[in-house]
């Protein structure tokens, strides 16, 4: 009886980031289409235009037209990836929420499967790719950057899971109240604890169009993860400071050797010389040991400078499939 209760009052909704997807929507639109009968549950589907170039937010604007499940926001401006999901988290009304790429390489055929181990009682499912399509280099840089990820923080972050993934309303009302703005969802999700699940998944090819994901952004989103979750780079200073004076120490030492027994060493072809390539090599060396060092605090401190500005996450530029706002009054 409280499953059939359950299943009569839930509703999920759908989250979906889209930049420059004009090529991939139709498809997007019937493959949902066809696959949300099997949810046996109410639905939203939340677009979120990521300040698109192209027809996307056009096309969303017909479909929500079309049909009342569909809503969409637009930004003002290419916002990034991880806050159009961040707005989508907001808007969303459902019991769960779903995110899923606009390219179809996250299945909609598989949300069915993220649901039947909500309803089994885990808040947070999020989906594994057991192989992904990407090309060779790429393929080789997440694999790593997952592995150090998981070296470099103390939660227990997952491998080879993307964005892709189903969050209870209570962890969406946690992600939702978090002030950051880095922000670095696998990990927020992670951190929320709540009880988790993993659903292994082929990860598809992209259906049409091209990745917007560019290098640039997808090592601003590794950066992001790793700095926001880890101050173990913080700690790499003292490590590297303690390296670089332990060899000095043993270089003096050496160095005082030499001048004090200078006929042995000149026996065995350790002359001193005229010291000019040491002093080149030892002040290249600690200035690029320093710039490191103060990379890894302009890091730090980039993040906290971009908190205290406090400026909104997000500029909605647009909206389209909402019920419309009552007119003004008078
Ligand atoms: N995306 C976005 N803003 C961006 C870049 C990408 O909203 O600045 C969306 C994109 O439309 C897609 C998802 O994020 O729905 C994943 O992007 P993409 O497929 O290019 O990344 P990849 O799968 O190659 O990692
Ligand atoms: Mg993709």
């Amino acid at each position: 009886m409280l499953a059939f209760r359950r299943q009569v009052a839930e509703k999920i909704s759908i989250v979906v980031p889209c930049y420059n997807e004009e090529a991939v929507l139709p498809m997007l639109f019937a493959r949902l289409h066809a696959v949300a009968p099997t949810w046996g549950t109410d639905y939203e589907i939340i677009c979120v235009d990521d300040g698109s170039r192209d027809l996307t937010w056009q096309k969303l604007q017909a479909q929500c037209q079309q049909d009342p499940h569909w809503r969409a926001f637009s930004f003002a401006r290419n916002f990034g990836h991880q806050t159009a999901v961040s707005a989508g988290l907001h808007f969303a009304s459902g019991d769960a929420v779903v995110v899923i790429d606009a390219d179809l390489q996250d299945p909609p055929e598989q949300v069915a499967s993220l649901l039947a181990k909500w309803r089994a009682g885990f808040e947070v499912v999020f989906a594994t790719r057991k192989q992904r399509q990407d090309p060779f280099v790429k393929r080789v840089l997440a694999w790593g950057f997952y592995r150090l990820l998981q070296k470099m923080t103390p939660l227990p972050m997952a491998r080879d899971a993307g964005d892709f993934c189903l969050l209870d309303k209570r962890v969406v009302a946690v992600i939702n109240a978090l002030p950051e703005r880095s922000r670095y969802l696998r990990g927020l999700r992670t951190w929320c604890g709540f009880r988790q699940a993993s659903v292994e998944f082929d990860r598809a090819e992209r259906a049409a169009g091209v990745p917007q994901y560019t290098f640039k952004k997808s090592f601003k989103l590794a950066m992001d993860g790793l700095f926001s979750f880890s101050a173990v780079p913080l700690r790499l200073a003292t490590y590297l400071g303690l390296w670089v004076s332990g060899f000095a120490f043993l270089g003096v030492v050496f160095t005082l050797a030499q001048k004090l027994f200078a006929a042995k060493f000149a026996r065995i072809g350790l002359e001193p010389g005229a010291g000019f390539p040491t002093i080149v090599i030892s002040v290249l060396f600690l200035g690029g040991v320093q710039l490191i060092c103060l990379g890894i605090l302009g890091e730090y401190i980039g993040r906290i400078y971009d908190e205290v500005k406090g400026r909104p996450l997000w500029i909605i530029r647009d909206r389209a499939g909402l019920t419309p706002p009552p007119p003004p009054p008078g």
